[in-house]
C-alpha cells in the first residue's frame, strides 16, 4: 500500500483528492472545519518535502455551477488553518486551472473550484478524468468519504497515474483501523451493533460473523431478535419481515461461535417522546402501550463486562434513542466501557453514522483508538467490499 511516506514531493505538483464537503451556514462561513484539518497532515508533508498542492473537493450537490457551492467561499478557512496562502482557481479544468497549476511554485496550495459543477464527475468520464490528471505529477487521495464512488476525482482519474499515485495521511489510517478490526485484530474480537434498523446491518452482521468472537446487538434492531424469539416487545420498533432472518443470524453465529449478547433489561416508555412515562423491564416482557428506548442497567453491566474483556471493539451505532436525554444512558455507558478498554490496550474503531455523533455528543472522540470519518464508506467496508477509490491506487 502506497502512502504519501514513499513519495518525496521535492519540485513535484501533488494533486489531491480532499473532501472539503463541509457545512457552511447562510453567510457562507464553515461551521465545521474537521474535514479541513484531517487533511492538514498530508498536505504539510507535501509541503515539507519542497512540492506544492492542488487541491480538489466537491461541495454539496450542486446542479451545475451554482455560486452558492463555490470552494471560493472556504478558501479563506483553509488558508486559516494550513496557515498557508491558498490560491483559487475558477474551474478545476480547462485553461485557467491549468495556468495556475502550472505556475505554482513549491510551497504553494491552489484549490480548485467544486468538481461537482462538471456532471463527468459524478459520471465517472474519462475525458474529464484525463484533464483533471494534466494539473498535477503525483496523484494522492486523502478523501475516504467519497472512496466508495467510482467518481472522475477519487477513482477514474488515477489511471493517469501509473505508479505515481498513492494514499494521504488520512485515508490510509482509515484503511488500517478497519484491517485491524476485519484483518489483523487482537482476539477477543467484539463488534457492537446498535441503531434503529436490523434490514441496514444486516450485510455488515453477514460478512463480520468470520472475523469476531462477540457479538453484541443493542437499539432499535434488538426487538426484532426478541420477537423472532417469542418475548414481548410491547409497541416497541420491529420489523415484521425480518423475523426469520434474525433467527438465522443467530443461528449462523452459533454455527461459527460467535456468542451474541442481546440485551437483558430495557428502559420502557409509554411515549417515544423525553418526557414520557418511563420504566424498567425484563426485555422480553415488555407490556403493550409502552415501548423499549434504551438498554436497562442490569444489560449495562453485562455489556460493560465484555467489552472490557475484548481486545479489538468495533461500535457501529447507538443502544437507544440518544438524541433524548432519558434514553441516552446505555450508549454513555457503553462509551465509558469502551473508553476502558482503549486505556487498558484494546483498539476501538467507531464508525458508521449516529455512533459517530453519539461519540463527539459525549465527549468520547479522543478516548477511543479511532474514530471513522467516512459514513457510507465505512459502512460498505464493514460489508466486504472494496472500495473503488482505494482499489484505483492499488491498482
Ligand atoms: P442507525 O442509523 O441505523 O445507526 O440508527 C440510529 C438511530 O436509531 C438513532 O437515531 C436512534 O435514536 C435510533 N434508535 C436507537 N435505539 C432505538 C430504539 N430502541 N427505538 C427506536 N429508535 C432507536
Amino acid at each position: 500500500m502506497k502512502t504519501i511516506n514513499d513519495f518525496n514531493f521535492e519540485n513535484k505538483k501533488a494533486l489531491i483528492r480532499v473532501d472539503f464537503n463541509v457545512p457552511l451556514n447562510d453567510a457562507f462561513e464553515v461551521t465545521d472545519a474537521t474535514r479541513i484539518y484531517s487533511a492538514k497532515p498530508t498536505i504539510i508533508k507535501i509541503l515539507e518535502d519542497g512540492g506544492s498542492c492542488i487541491l480538489m473537493s466537491h461541495l454539496g450537490r450542486p446542479k451545475g455551477k451554482q455560486d452558492e457551492f463555490s470552494l471560493k467561499h472556504i478558501a479563506k478557512e483553509v488558508e486559516d488553518v494550513l496557515g498557508v496562502e491558498v490560491l483559487f482557481a475558477n474551474d478545476c479544468i480547462g485553461d485557467e486551472a491549468e495556468k495556475a497549476a502550472q505556475e505554482l511554485k513549491p510551497g504553494q496550495i491552489l484549490l480548485l473550484e467544486n468538481l461537482r459543477f462538471h456532471q463527468e464527475e459524478e459520471q465517472g468520464d474519462v475525458k474529464f478524468a484525463e484533464q483533471l490528471s494534466r494539473l498535477g505529477d503525483i496523484y494522492v487521495n486523502d478523501a475516504f468519504g467519497t472512496a466508495h464512488r467510482a467518481h472522475a476525482s477519487t477513482t477514474i482519474v488515477a489511471q493517469f497515474f501509473m505508479g505515481k499515485k498513492c494514499f494521504g495521511a488520512l485515508l490510509a489510517q482509515e484503511i488500517e483501523s478497519i484491517d485491524k478490526v476485519m484483518q489483523t485484530g487482537e482476539k477477543p474480537v467484539t463488534a457492537i451493533l446498535g441503531g434503529a434498523k436490523v434490514s441496514s446491518k444486516i450485510t455488515i452482521i453477514d460478512n463480520i460473523l468470520d472475523k469476531i468472537d462477540h457479538l453484541i446487538i443493542g437499539g432499535g434492531m434488538t426487538f426484532t431478535f426478541i420477537k423472532a424469539q417469542g418475548g414481548k416487545i410491547g409497541n416497541s420498533l420491529v420489523e415484521d419481515d425480518k423475523l426469520e432472518l434474525a433467527n438465522e443470524i443467530l443461528k449462523k453465529a452459533k454455527a461459527k461461535n460467535v456468542q451474541v449478547h442481546l440485551p437483558l433489561d430495557v428502559i420502557i416508555a409509554d411515549a417515544f417522546s423525553n418526557d414520557a412515562h418511563t420504566n424498567t423491564c425484563k426485555i422480553d416482557e415488555i407490556p403493550d402501550g409502552w415501548m423499549g428506548l434504551d438498554v436497562g442497567p442490569n444489560t449495562e453491566a453485562m455489556f460493560s463486562d465484555v467489552v472490557s474483556a475484548s481486545k479489538t471493539i468495533l461500535w457501529n451505532g447507538p443502544l437507544g434513542v440518544f438524541e433524548m436525554p432519558n434514553f441516552s444512558k446505555g450508549t454513555i455507558a457503553l462509551g465509558y466501557a469502551i473508553e476502558n478498554a482503549t486505556k487498558e490496550g484494546a483498539f476501538s474503531l467507531v464508525g458508521g453514522g449516529d455512533s459517530v455523533a453519539a461519540v463527539k455528543q459525549f465527549g468520547f472522540e479522543d478516548k477511543v483508538s479511532y474514530v471513522s470519518t467516512g459514513g457510507g464508506a465505512m459502512l460498505e467496508s464493514l460489508e466486504g467490499k472494496t472500495l473503488p477509490g482505494i482499489a484505483a491506487i492499488l491498482n
